[in-house]
Formats: C-alpha cells, structure tokens, sequence
C-alpha cells in the first residue's frame, strides 16, 4: 500500500469509524465501545477457559487435555490460541475483514487476542509472521487480512512483525469446499522461508485468520521447523469447533 493510501485510510477510519455500526447486525452503536452491539456480542461465542492445550479450541467437556483432533494427529506447532469459534456469527466477522475490507476490525479483534497472549506463559517471542497470501491473491483484495490481525497483536507483543520473509511460493485453490486430506494435498510446497538464516533458532508466532483442520498452519510451522525454527506458535481469530 502507497503512503497516500495509508493517509488516506487514516482519514477515512478518523472521519468516519467503522465502529459507529455493530458490524454484525448494522444497528448503530451508541454506547458500545467495540465493534459489537451488547446483544451480538453475546451472540459470538468467545473462546473460555475451557481448551484443547495444543490447538486452542474450546473443549466442551473441559476433562480432556487435547481435543481429539490433537489427540491422534501430529502438529508442527507448539501452541495456539484463538479469539472465538467458527460459528455463523464467527464466519460474518472474518467475511466482513475480508471481503468488506474492513482492516480496522482485523486490527482491532488482533489487538484483543494480542492481551490473550499475553496471559499465557509462552517463551519470549522473537518475530510474527503473519501467513501470507499469494501476491496474486493480494493484488486482488488489496491486502493480507492476517498482516492487519498482527498489527492489532504488536499492540501487546513488541516483537518484530515481519513481512515477505514467510512467502508464498503457489498459487492454491480456495480451501473452503475441501476436506481434511484434500487441503493437506492443495497446501503442500505453497510456503516457502526467504532467509532462512532469519528463522534459524527462532521463536515464531504465526497469524492468520481461520483455523479450520489447521492444514495451512501445519504447513507453515513445517517449513519454518524445516528451517531450523525453535518452536513456533500460532494465533488466529476463529477456530473450528472439534
Ligand atoms: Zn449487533
Ligand atoms: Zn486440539
């Protein structure tokens, strides 16, 4: 983005918030100071207490360590954490970051799951990455919904937040109608480590937006590990639900 887009932004977001409607159900928003009115902001379900210690998804029943998915699948992960499920109000707020531009969301929902981090006693991290579009894709949309989330996450973690070190190196087909083995064969050698030197003993944390089967963080945690990364976390927004 030019310099001018920014400044433009920058006018744009002061003149007019888009926090002035609650972004799921429009109603305006007088007294709310977060992008949800008081009745939606009940509708979205938060992530609690009550997690799968690898993945960060919620654990209904809250006596099982690892939920079932972590329980039988190996992760090329340490850690991860989210904000809220993929439910229907789950999927309207990442839609509305991606597909309605609206970046100051990304921003402001990572600023919120950057404090979460912040609770958890993770080793010191050393950069962020956030997961990368194909610059094909980029071009397209105009932005990388997941360098805003991480913007939002700088606000609570001072590490260096690194772009195109991380790269995509393939163009994929959207992941959304595939299943679990099918997104594991689509997302295979898309990512790729610039420098790796970059990475070598490094404590990662990466960013993006969705969880579902965790293919695309599994992949990125491969090359980075494969790159000779100490460990490597992940946050995002939304997570699937078991
Ligand atoms: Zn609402
Ligand atoms: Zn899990």
């Amino acid at each position: 983005m030019s310099t001018f887009d920014e400044i433009k932004e920058i006018l744009r977001e002061s003149l007019f918030p888009s926090d002035g409607q609650c972004v799921l159900c429009k109603r305006l928003l007088i007294f709310e100071r977060s992008p949800f009115c008081f009745y939606c902001m009940g509708k979205v379900h938060w992530i609690g207490e009550s997690v799968c210690e690898k993945c960060g998804k919620e654990e209904i029943y809250g006596h099982t360590r690892l939920c079932l998915d972590c329980n039988y699948n190996i992760h090329n992960y340490h850690q991860g954490i989210a904000l809220f499920t993929y439910t229907r109000e789950g999927k309207k707020i990442i839609q509305d970051i991606k597909f309605q531009g609206n970046k100051k969301l990304g921003r402001d929902l990572g600023d919120k799951l950057g404090q979460k981090i912040k609770t958890k006693n993770w080793d010191e991290i050393h950069m962020i990455l956030p997961v990368p579009l194909h610059p094909n894709r980029e071009r397209e949309r105009g932005f990388n919904q997941s360098w805003e989330i991480a913007r939002g996450i700088t606000k609570s973690i001072s590490s260096p937040l690194v772009n195109n070190l991380l790269i995509r190196v393939r163009d994929t087909p959207h992941q959304t109608d595939l299943t679990k083995r099918e997104r594991e064969r689509n997302i295979k050698n898309a990512f790729s480590v610039k420098d790796q030197q970059l990475v070598v003993g490094k404590t990662i944390l990466l960013v993006d937006d969705v969880y579902t089967t965790g293919s695309t963080i599994n992949e990125c945690g491969k090359v980075l590990m494969d790159g000779g990364a100490e460990k490597v976390y992940f946050a995002v927004l939304a997570i699937g639900q078991r």
